[in-house]
This record gives structure tokens, sequence and C-alpha cells, in this order.
């Protein structure tokens, strides 16, 4: 049952409840398991899933990555995270887009993709406490989690609403000022429960993802915390295994709705085009696929924080570059954490390679992987950007041609998906869409030529009388919603408001 290990040394095996529980390898790498893509490894029969719901293809997807959770378990866990706080009984729906297709993965509660992942990950941490094969916790009865997370946008509210009053566990959430819209902000200094904490922090997002990093890399302080308040620091962010793999879900999910429409036929090969910031959307995609998903293509779609781009087409990494705040504030990003397992796979499980490119990543922002192994990743992986410009333009050609209206993050894949050459051996398109418009009325009305001068709320007002579509009510209803969470503070600040919180868990 000791599957994983870092993506950075193979000394230390741990389960899946260990990995979900710690969230990042002693030595700064990412959980990986071996088995995966390998003869004897992990697979998913496609042809048993295509009648099936979207919770049964989460537990055969869940079943094969996290082999320790027992079957009560994961279905407990499935049934709690997507049930009637999504608003689409098919949890991600697919729909036409012209002659491709799109699949929404905003029905959840807070109307990002990111809810897929963070519903079900604190149903895990929740069963990773005193379980018999983690022997080390059994001593430790009332040790509580608090989940640190830097968000640029959507992360930091979709932790929030998975973790609120969750048993166990306590989560402080930090934003960069200014930096998120005016919707995204509320939805998180809004947020209800009482074991959270959020904090606007003056810096931008890799900023504050820094400092998180560097408090969970200081042994000391999680010592204080485990000894006198009786508390594990842990991560949310989609470095986790038990983010990563909810994800993985909606490529089965989307398949099987291609099939049973009709579209393909079982085992036609298909391709996705996926907004990707920090690599953790796209990646999953890549895990479908080694699970025998038939995925010709993966491309990523970024905004003008192109880092990826560069990257997939030579090889070489470079953070060295100006940060760009676009209106895809999600992604903007130019350290792609999950990365780093392509890294691990396509090296050929190569340990010390990966600690070497992290380390250089860490010293010089910058590292080259040898030209092979690009190559290979090219067979699978490639990539394309839109700037702002061509986001507008997308949002405006998608609705005129489609009748779709997508979120800024969305049209940088829909530009990207215009652009590409169509494939032959490949059946179907799909574009991942992973925001609603609504979290974005602004960006999305000047697009579409509609009033933009109003408050957000105005403008989502307009946007669903212009375009017959409905915000969600849970965003619409922020408008008269209470702030509680006001704090703004500076970096070096942050390890201290995380004190606080660990002593009043
Ligand atoms: C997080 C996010 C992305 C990018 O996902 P990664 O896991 O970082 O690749 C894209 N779009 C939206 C709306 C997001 O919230």
């Amino acid at each position: 049952m000791n599957t994983f290990h870092s993506t950075r040394s193979n000394d230390q095996m741990v389960t899946a409840k260990q990995a979900i529980r710690t969230g990042i390898a002693y030595d700064g790498g990412l959980f990986v398991n071996d088995d995966l893509g390998t003869a004897n490894g992990p697979h998913i029969d496609i042809a048993g899933l295509v009648q099936s719901s979207y919770q049964d293809i989460a537990y055969s997807v869940l079943k094969a990555l996290l082999p320790d959770f027992s079957e009560h378990e994961l279905r407990e866990c499935i049934e709690q995270a997507y049930g009637d706080q999504w608003d689409d009984t098919h949890i991600t729906p697919l729909k036409p887009l012209g002659d491709d297709w799109i699949l929404e993965l905003f029905h959840g509660p807070t109307s990002a993709f990111k809810d897929v992942a963070l519903q079900i990950l604190p149903r895990f941490m929740a069963r990773t406490a005193n379980t018999p094969d983690v022997p080390e916790q059994a001593a430790r009865t009332e040790e509580r989690i608090m989940i640190l997370t830097a968000t640029s946008g959507d992360t930091g509210k979709a932790a929030l609403a998975g973790f609120a009053d969750a048993p166990g566990t306590g989560i402080t959430v930090f934003y960069p000022e200014g930096k998120v819209s005016q919707i995204q902000q509320l939805q998180m200094t809004t947020q209800q429960g009482n074991n959270v904490h959020v904090y606007a922090v003056r810096g931008n997002f890799d900023d504050a993802q820094s400092a998180v990093k560097r408090i969970f890399a200081d042994h000391e302080f999680a010592n204080t915390l485990q000894d006198d308040a009786h508390v594990a620091l842990s991560s949310a962010n989609s470095i986790n295994v038990g983010r990563l793999v909810p994800q993985v879900v909606y490529y089965f999910a989307a398949y099987a709705q291609l099939v049973q429409r009709g579209a393909i036929t079982l085992g036609d090969p298909v391709e996705f085009v996926v907004p990707t910031g920090n690599f953790g959307n796209i990646l999953a995609g890549y895990y479908a696929k080694l699970l025998g998903l038939p995925v010709a293509h993966l491309t990523v779609a970024s905004d003008k924080n192109n880092v990826l781009v560069d990257f997939l087409n030579t090889g070489v990494y470079d953070r060295n570059r100006p940060f760009y705040q676009t209106t895809s504030p999600s992604m903007d990003i130019l350290i792609s954490s999950n990365l780093e397992r392509m890294l691990y796979y396509f090296s050929g499980k190569d340990e010390a390679l990966v600690a070497k490119l992290m380390e250089s990543l860490s010293q010089d922002g910058t590292y080259q992987i040898p030209e092979d192994m690009l190559k290979r990743i090219q067979t699978i992986f490639s990539a394309d950007w839109a700037n702002e410009d061509e986001v507008n333009e997308a949002i405006a050609s998608c609705f005129a041609s489609t009748g779709e209206v997508i979120d800024p993050h969305t049209a940088c894949g829909y530009t990207v998906l215009q652009r590409m050459p169509q494939r032959e051996n490949v059946a179907a398109r799909i574009l991942l869409a992973t925001a609603s418009p609504y979290k974005f009325p602004r960006v999305v009305n000047q697009a579409l030529g509609f009033d933009h001068t109003g408050s957000d709320f105005a403008c989502m007002d307009v946007l669903s009388q212009q375009t017959g579509t409905q915000a969600p009510a849970a965003l619409r209803g922020l408008e008269y919603a209470q702030e509680r969470f006001t704090e703004v503070i500076d970096i070096a600040q942050m390890q201290d408001v995380v004190r606080r919180a660990a002593f009043t868990l």
C-alpha cells in the first residue's frame, strides 16, 4: 500500500493517505506513484464506464489511484462531494461547441473548476487521521490539520467552501491584494465557518505562494505547532495528490458522455484543450491517459504568462520574465508546480534528474531538459497562448458563432482551439471550460459590447438580460453578504498569522 514517494527521491515510501495528509514530500518534491502507466499498474476499463454516473466513474478512478482507501470510505467521500451542491446532475456536463465540444467544470458551489477537487479533498483529509495504516499518527488522536493556501483567485474560495467547518481541520487563505476580481474577493471575505481565516497580502501571487512554501519548509515552526498546538500544516494547493486525482475523473466523464451521445465510438482517440496555470488541470488528463483513456493529444492553453508555451516548444523553462496581471488571474503563474510530476514520468522516473532541475529552478529560475525528453513530451503535449485582445475576441466570436458565453480563462483555450491544426487521428476535440462567465462579468460584458460601467453585480444583470443566461445564485447573492475578513498584511507577517490561527483551532 506504500505506493507514493517524492519526485526527488525514493527512500521514503508512503500511502495515499499519508501523501494526502502531508501534501508535499519532506524534501520539497511532489508525491508520485511508480506503477502508473506500467503493464501491471492501475488500469480502467472504459467500456464499463460508458453507462455509468459521474459518481461511479469517480469511484473507479479513485480506487485505482488511492488504493488504501476502503470502498466504503471512497463511496462516502464521493456521495458527499458530488451531491446537490452541484447544479447539474452530470457534475461536469458536456455540450457541443460548433464542430467541437466543451466540458463545463464550473457547476459546483463556487462556480470554478477547482470545486471538482476541493469538494472532495476535505473528505479525504478527514479519513487520513488515526487509521491503522498511519501508525505514527495513532498516538496523536487530537491532531488537527491547518490548511495553508496562497491563491490567485479561485483556489481560495473553493478551498474555503470545501474546508469550512470540516471536522479536524482549519484553513488560512492568502490572496494578493488588488489582484483578484471584486467577485472573487467577496467570495472569500464573506466566507462563513468557525475554522476559516482570510488575508489580503501586499505582493503578487508568486510572492504569496513562495512565502507559503517557506512556511511549509520551516521544520522548527512545524514542530512548535505540532507540540504546542497539536496542529499539522498541510496544503490544499494543486500539488496535493488529493487535488490531482479527482480531476482525472472528468476526463473519463467527458469521454463517456461523448460515447453516450454517439459522437465517438468506444476506443476513438480524442484531444483536450486545457486552460492551465499550475499544470494541474492538464496533468490530470495525462494521468487519465496512463490509466488507459484514449487521449491522443493534450494542448496547454496559457494566457500572456506563457512560460509553459516556451517550455513545451524549446525545453527551456525560464521564470525570469515579466509577470503580467491579466483578465485570467487563475492562470497568471510563472512557476507551474505540477510540471514536476510530468518531468518525473517523462524522464523515465529519474529522481536525481528532477531534483537537479528543481534545484536549478530554485537557484537560477531556469532549467533545460534533455532533447530526447522534450521530443517524447511533444508527442503528447503542445501549447499555445492568447493575449488580452485575443481573449476578448474569443469571448465575442464564441458567443456569435456558438451561443456559448465563456469566461476569460476558457477564452484562452477557445483561441488556441480555433488556431490549432485539425489532427488526423483525433475523433473529437474537447475544450475544458474552467469558470462561470459570471465570475468575470465586467470583462465578459466588455468583450461582448455590453454595458460594463456599473458594479460587478450590475454587470451580471446586464449579462443575464443580454444573453438569456442566468447568474449562479451564490454569486449574485454576494452583493448583500456581510464581509468578515478585511485585514491586509505584509508577506513578513504571514507566518505569525498562521501561528495565531493554529493556536485558536
Ligand atoms: C485554477 C484555474 C485554472 C488553471 O488550473 P491549473 O490546475 O492551475 O492548471 C484555469 N482556469 C481557472 C478558472 C482556474 O481557476
